[in-house]
């Protein structure tokens, strides 16, 4: 017999834990579907475990999560860790959705669902990238949170803030990074200031980019304007081959991770017949997605990276939104969850801005 639900999260990350807190103090019957073996999400993984030298070493904004982890924990809402989703489907009561808990295939039905399964990494397709000792940078860090795992050195290569966030990472665990080759245009730099200077009216997340941009300038053997990228190797990895100015060079390596950016994850709400649009700034596909997460399937919101890129702040924003609107339907929301709602918009068109700047032309 499934247990029907008002309310399910597939999601534990900043989006996810901020609708289940609104919903359940609101007095929902809420359920928490991740597959992790822990609450927090991509930028949180492991945040319970993690003490001492290690919090160190993933900075300050990993352990900024700590207070919405215990609020989410100490909410009344039934949370099921290391649980997949594999299938979902409307059904008479609202939504059916599958999960494997432990091996075992369960059913779940709820009135209202949310997706808050979040990004993944932009498929980096280069010449080699499938040969043993290639990576995603997403990887690398998700084997230095949950296992405090590191690789002796390493070569870096793409553009993005989480392949600048890892070199940071890594530096501070000791990896010798041998090279960071950033594969961004020099042109774009000049393209993306205008665009720049129109989100500087909240400037944290653009001066912590520019901030981590600079100090691995200075830190790392960090070659910029690099085109034609290529793994170099037979059975496995031996090197990368690159070209700058016009002019090819070689670097041996054996282990290489590649980064270009993250994208949502729309496979669950294509699913359910949920429309995706193009976002040009991004260059990406995305549902398409409401102020308060709703979409056009009756029941169905969408919160956080799997909606939109936004990173953290946005998602536990958009989590809490979605939350209130579950709670009091989006044409009542209290007057309180209209100033998020405005806060978010105001959020989002500055950070359209910077995402013009940023990946536009790639
Ligand atoms: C690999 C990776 C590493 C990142 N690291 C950082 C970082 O260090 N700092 C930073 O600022 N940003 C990081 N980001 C960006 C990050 O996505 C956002 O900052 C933020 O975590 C988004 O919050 P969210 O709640 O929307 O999604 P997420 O935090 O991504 O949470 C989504 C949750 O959904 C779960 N999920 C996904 N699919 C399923 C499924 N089929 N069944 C069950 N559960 C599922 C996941 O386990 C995850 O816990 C990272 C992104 C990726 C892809």
């Amino acid at each position: 017999m499934s247990k029907v639900y008002d309310y399910l999260v597939i999601g534990a990350g900043p989006a996810g834990m901020s609708a289940a807190i609104e919903a359940s103090n609101a007095g929902l019957r809420v359920l928490v579907l991740d597959q992790a073996a822990s609450a927090g999400g991509q930028i949180y993984r492991n945040l319970c475990q993690v003490r001492g030298s290690q919090e160190k070493i993933l900075g300050p904004d990993y352990v900024a999560g700590k207070p919405l982890l215990a609020q989410f924990m100490a909410a009344n809402c039934d949370y099921q860790p290391l649980a997949q989703v594999w299938h979902m489907e409307v059904h008479e009561k609202g939504f059916l959705v599958a999960a494997l808990v432990g091996g075992v295939a369960i059913t779940f039905i709820t009135s209202h669902l949310l997706l808050a399964n979040g990004a993944m990494e932009r498929p980096m397709a280069i010449a080699g990238c499938h040969k043993p000792g290639v990576m995603t940078a997403g990887a690398g860090q998700i084997l230095l949170k949950s296992s405090a795992l590191i690789p002796k050195d390493v070569v870096l290569a793409g553009s993005g803030p989480l392949l600048l966030l890892l070199a940071q990472q890594y530096c501070a665990a000791g990896v010798t990074i041998t090279a960071l080759l950033d594969t961004t245009p020099k042109s774009n730099y000049w393209y993306s200031m205008p665009w720049l200077v129109a989100g500087l009216t909240t400037p944290r997340q653009l001066f912590k980019g520019v901030w981590l941009t600079l100090v691995q300038r200075i830190k790392l053997p960090y070659i910029s304007d690099i085109s034609h990228i290529e793994i170099v190797g037979d059975s496995q990895v031996s090197g990368v081959r690159y070209t700058v100015a016009g002019k090819e060079h070689h670097l041996s390596c054996n282990l290489v991770m590649l980064h270009q950016g993250l994208i949502p994850q729309t496979q669950m709400a294509q699913l359910l017949g949920c429309p995706l649009e193009w976002n040009d700034a991004k260059q990406c596909c995305q549902a398409q997605v409401g102020v308060a997460g709703e979409t056009s399937i009756s029941g169905l919101q969408v919160a956080g990276d799997a909606g939109a890129i936004g990173g953290a702040y946005l998602a536990q924003l958009e989590g809490k939104i979605a939350g209130i609107a579950r709670v009091h339907s989006t044409e009542k929301m209290p007057s309180w969850g209209m100033r998020l709602t405005h806060r978010w918009q105001r959020f989002r068109v500055k950070q359209q801005h910077w995402a013009r700047g940023l990946v536009d032309r790639l």
